[in-house]
């Protein structure tokens, strides 16, 4: 038999695109394509792209750049699929006509075609087909590990205004419950067990009449799942029922991502968030009340356009008001394309460092703070991996993601749940040691 051609997916961005770099990736595999990790190594490399910031795209051109080169030397296949696939299309084809394939996750059942195509040299560079063919994968979550992401959902209707999301990923498509159910089984059988659930906003799920607090109640009860999350959810979107379901199934982790962006009611309105700031903390009491140790992470910007002084100490008290146990800190950039982009960028960068260091700097101390008071507490710890430091540790994570690194009592698998004791809190992990297998 032939040798087949190998293939390397090369991964931009968020979880969304990592889950379907692992659909692709299996539909190759299922076309016996070998897949190999060392892209610079691979006959054909796919790139699954972000489009979210100006400087991730960046980061993928100047990588197909250097791709190109080194096709003029040897026979290479170069595909692009994701966000700039979709956003950025026109670009791609005037900057770079010698790439072979483009590709947007409704050609994903047609991949491995382009591929064969694209090794005769024939190109193929797709206009968005809308057939919403559903592709469940074996395969795809076979090197999974501990955790499993699974699709529900693609797009989004919301129009944030510094957000290309909904035009790289189109309107909002709510998957089947048969289809994502039939993936949560693959994922289990493979040994995964933590699944989360990805889309841009999860909570305004809707298949028929099916909304994500009775599919999440529906999962959460599947056998075999010790841990569940979901992201990202919106404000706006989070109900009673939401929060009922949660507290009522002890799988679901007590810690959820909600992006509260700004702590001001006019940067709210700017970014056309759809809430205030009194809405938000409203939630949040209510999950305080009906879960009391519960947890929050969020997205924050600084410096969004027009963001005074007196706004910015609003995001800043909510930061101190609320005490995230994470916050995804970002400094405004404009992005092409976006409602935001017509604004006036005012706040200068050295006045967006200025905010965005206040914050990190006391969210820093916030968390160790919060590390040192588990000294001599026992947590739950789902294995991921041997330590990175030093490999006759494990490292896992605990229900609200902290790192943990820990001695082993040599009976602790990668994937198990394990009761740890902490004995040091530091910035970024805890360290501890083995109480009991669960
Ligand atoms: S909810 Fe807003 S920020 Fe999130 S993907 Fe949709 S438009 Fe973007």
């Amino acid at each position: 038999m032939l040798k087949k051609q190998t293939v390397s997916v090369v991964t931009f961005g968020c979880q969304m695109n990592e889950y379907d770099s692992s659909k692709i990736k299996g539909i190759l595999k299922n076309h016996n394509f070998p897949i190999i990790e060392d892209y610079k190594k691979a006959d054909v490399i796919l790139i699954n792209t972000c489009a979210v910031r100006e400087k991730s795209e960046h980061k993928v051109f100047s990588l197909i750049g250097r791709l190109l080169l080194i096709k003029k030397k040897r026979n290479l296949v170069i595909g692009v699929g994701g966000c700039s696939a979709e956003v950025s299309k026109d670009y791609l084809l005037k900057h770079f006509p010698a790439l072979d394939i483009i590709f947007t996750p409704e050609n994903y059942p047609k991949i491995a075609q382009f591929v064969e195509n694209a090794l005769k040299g024939q190109r193929s560079i797709h206009e968005i087909i809308e057939d919403n063919e559903e592709v469940v994968v074996e395969s795809m979550f076979e090197e999974c590990g501990a955790s499993a992401c699974i699709s529900i959902m693609k797009g989004c209707d919301n129009n944030c205004a510094y957000c290309i999301v909904p035009q790289a990923r189109g309107a909002e498509i709510s998957r089947r419950p048969e289809t994502i159910f039939k993936e949560i089984e693959l994922a289990l059988k493979s040994g995964v067990k933590e699944i989360i659930l990805l889309g841009q906003n999860v909570n305004s799920y809707q298949f028929k009449d099916i909304t994500f607090p009775q599919l999440l109640d529906e999962v959460a009860k599947i056998d075999g799942i010790k841990r569940l999350r979901f992201v990202t959810s919106h404000p706006k979107d989070v109900s009673d029922e939401l929060i009922h379901v949660i507290k009522q199934n002890r799988n679901i982790c007590r810690n959820i991502h909600l992006p509260v962006q700004s702590g001001s009611d006019a940067t709210l309105k700017r970014m056309n968030r759809g809430y205030t700031y009194g809405h938000y903390r409203e939630i949040i009491s209510k999950f305080k009340a009906a879960i009391p140790e519960i947890t929050f992470s969020t997205d924050m910007i600084v410096g969004f356009p027009q963001e005074t002084e007196e706004d910015f100490e609003k995001t800043f008290q909510a930061v101190k008001d609320i005490n995230f146990e994470g916050i995804y800190l970002f400094k405004y950039s404009v992005r092409q394309g976006t409602d935001a982009e017509k604004m006036d960028d005012d706040v200068t960068p050295k006045e967006k460092q200025r905010r965005f260091d206040l914050i990190l700097n006391y969210q820093r101390e916030m968390v160790l703070k919060k590390n040192k008071s588990l000294e001599g507490k026992i947590v739950n710890v789902l294995v991921t991996d041997f330590s990175k430091k030093d490999k006759h540790k494990l490292c896992g994570r605990t229900e609200n993601s902290k790192a943990v690194n820990f001695n082993s009592n040599g009976e602790v698998n990668i994937n198990d749940v394990v009761d740890v004791r902490i004995l040091a809190g530091f910035p970024n992990s805890l360290e501890g040691e083995i109480v009991k297998n669960n």
